[in-house]
């Protein structure tokens, strides 16, 4: 049976594990040529895993270089690597501000750039997905830098949809609520109680919960006539217009 992505390049930053990891192994399935970006190689079937530290300029290049010359052209990104660890608010320093923003917002702008030059040349078109979070849209206790750099990534993903769309490339984000991932396990257990008493629908989100709004929005026929949104995703975490 024909997949959704037969054939296509897909890349997925940070998709050694979690939500990135659901969502290259998903792409894969649906017939994608997928290569996933993390810090640490990671061997997964039927997968281009490559090393690469978002943050650094030199390796992000190089990375979409080895996947033109090995896979061809992407057809869709999605930048799921990032970081989230919480300090509070009087005690954050500037370093860890600093390396918030450049994983969850310099990276995200690298690689999306990268594509987005290669898809522009390739003259197909494309699709980017840039994962944002709730947080970015409402805040979060002790998360002032991941917030800055989340509500960062959901304005640079209008700012470049808007510019890419004449290329035939729709970038769009996902928000997501809390999902049950080493991510969300990292957290501090109060925050996590207080967490899932204050969603709708009691529980966090799971990684599979996730997977389906990327696949449309990289779908070529699904995806077409979505651009500059962001998804809620967020078990009713979010609830606004
Ligand atoms: P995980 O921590 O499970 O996975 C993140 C992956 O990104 C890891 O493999 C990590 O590698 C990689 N990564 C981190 N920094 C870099 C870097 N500089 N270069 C390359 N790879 C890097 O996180 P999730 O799957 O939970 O999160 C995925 C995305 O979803 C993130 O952007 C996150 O902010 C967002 N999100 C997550 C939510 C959640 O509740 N889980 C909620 C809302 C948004 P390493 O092991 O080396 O750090």
């Amino acid at each position: 049976m024909a997949g959704e992505l037969d054939g296509r390049v897909a890349v997925v930053t940070g998709g050694r594990r979690g939500i990135g990891r659901g969502i290259a192994e998903r792409f894969r399935d649906e017939g994608a040529k997928v290569a996933v970006l993390d810090r640490e190689v990671e061997p997964i079937d039927g997968v281009l895993s490559i090393a690469a530290d978002i943050t650094d300029e030199t390796q992000v290049l190089a990375a979409f270089a080895q996947i033109g010359e090995e896979l061809g052209t992407p057809w869709a990104l999605v930048n799921s690597a990032g970081i989230g660890p919480a300090v509070p608010f009087l005690e954050l320093g500037v370093d860890a501000w600093r390396e918030m923003l450049a994983v969850n917002l310099e990276g995200t702008f690298l690689c999306a750039r990268e594509a987005a030059r290669a898809m522009v040349a390739g003259g197909a078109g494309g699709r980017i997905v840039n994962i944002g979070s709730q947080i970015g849209l409402k805040g979060g206790v002790e998360l002032a830098h991941y917030a800055a750099s989340k509500a960062g990534v959901h304005g640079f993903t209008r700012a470049i949809a808007r510019e890419l769309a004449p290329s035939g490339i729709n970038v769009n984000a996902i928000a997501p609520g809390p999902i049950d991932t080493e991510m969300l396990m990292g957290m501090p257990d109060d925050w996590l109680a207080a967490k899932q008493a204050e969603l709708p629908l009691g529980r966090f989100g799971r990684v599979e919960e996730i997977v389906p709004t990327a696949l449309l929005l990289v779908s070529p026929v699904g995806g077409a006539y979505i651009t500059g949104a962001v998804m809620n995703l967020s078990g009713g975490d979010v609830m606004a217009d």
